[in-house]
């Protein structure tokens, strides 16, 4: 199964996406997990998507196609993957159809979670206080003030991404304001769906 995930920062993809991940034994590519990565062990790449991850802005779509090309070849990728913030711009978008046309493979789902945007300052607090009461560190853009930039980001370079697709007959939603388990559920039932 190939899947994407769209919506906007803290949306719940990332809780969505670790769901599907123990129900069908496929890999999260999330490309902020891995830009993370990148910037914690210090590498090239991770050094020039620091500032800009702080910032609240995307990184070049140069980078994060290479990342995610390089990625998909991994052995635990055959069986499918689940692509969450990522695409998310238009020349990403176009570069996940290459990239899988270029290996024979499809995308069997695009699923946008749709939410309310004055909930998700509040979400986003919420998972700074969660992971500081866990002990585990707190994202850097996880703050009100950048969160205000990567949604003016989302909706200048990743929103048309719900036009794109919905020409494309792939775009599928789901009331995103529900409860994680709700949402789970519906999510199952679109790729219940798209498996007949
Ligand atoms: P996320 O964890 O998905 O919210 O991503 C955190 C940050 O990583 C974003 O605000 C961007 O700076 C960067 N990033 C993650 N995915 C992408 C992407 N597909 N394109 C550009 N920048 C990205």
């Amino acid at each position: 199964m190939r899947l994407i995930l769209l919506g906007p920062p803290g949306a719940g993809k990332g809780t969505q996406a670790q769901r599907l991940v123990e129900k069908h034994g496929i890999p999260q590519l999330s490309t902020g997990d891995m830009l993370r990565a990148a910037v914690q062990a210090g590498t090239e790449v991770g050094k020039r998507a620091k500032a800009v991850m702080d910032a609240g802005e995307l990184v070049s779509d140069a980078i994060v196609n290479a990342i995610v090309a390089e990625r998909i070849d991994q052995p635990d990728c055959a069986k499918g993957f689940i692509l969450d913030g990522y695409p998310r711009t238009l020349v990403q978008a176009d570069a996940v159809e290459a990239m899988l046309a270029k290996r024979g493979i499809a995308l069997d789902s695009v699923i946008e979670l749709v939410v309310d945007d004055r909930a998700l300052v509040g979400r986003i607090v919420k998972r700074a206080e969660d992971a500081r009461a866990a002990g585990q560190p707190v994202r850097k853009d996880d703050n009100p003030e950048v969160f205000e930039e990567r949604l003016r980001e989302y909706y200048k370079k990743t929103a048309p991404l719900t036009g794109y697709y919905y020409a494309k007959g792939r775009l599928k939603t789901v009331d995103g304001m529900a409860s994680i388990d709700t949402v789970t559920a519906e999510i199952g039932k679109v790729l219940a769906a798209a498996a007949k």
